[in-house]
């Protein structure tokens, strides 16, 4: 992913999430500047955060994933199934020996 479509995507988050967050967890204070400021700090860090993050995982996947080549036997994983859970999807690839590869990103071949 790009570093401007991080941002963007980082700000849609804050702007969501953050802003959501930010607002339950600043209900105790008085409604004012100091209120508008801390949402609007909270809610940046929670989704450039939130985003950091999944951008991590992101990469993690991607080295495991090894462009679509098993790291066992050096074959093409080939997309099997994919299994939908409460909160993501589980994607299933199986290399032509039959080893499975397991992930919640989507990798395109
Ligand atoms: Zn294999």
């Amino acid at each position: 992913m790009s570093i401007t479509a991080l941002i963007f995507l980082s700000l849609v988050m804050s702007i969501s999430l953050g802003a959501f967050i930010a607002l339950m967890l600043t209900v105790g204070m008085d409604d004012g500047i100091p209120r508008t400021i801390t949402v609007i700090i909270l809610s940046l860090a929670i989704g450039f955060g939130f985003v950091f993050l999944m951008n991590k995982y992101r990469e993690y996947e991607e080295e495991k994933w090894n462009n679509g080549i098993c790291t066992i036997c050096n074959t093409e994983y080939h997309f099997q199934s994919a299994a939908k859970g409460k909160s993501s999807t589980t994607y299933y690839y199986v290399c032509e020996n039959g080893h499975i590869f397991e992930t919640n990103c989507f990798f395109q071949k």
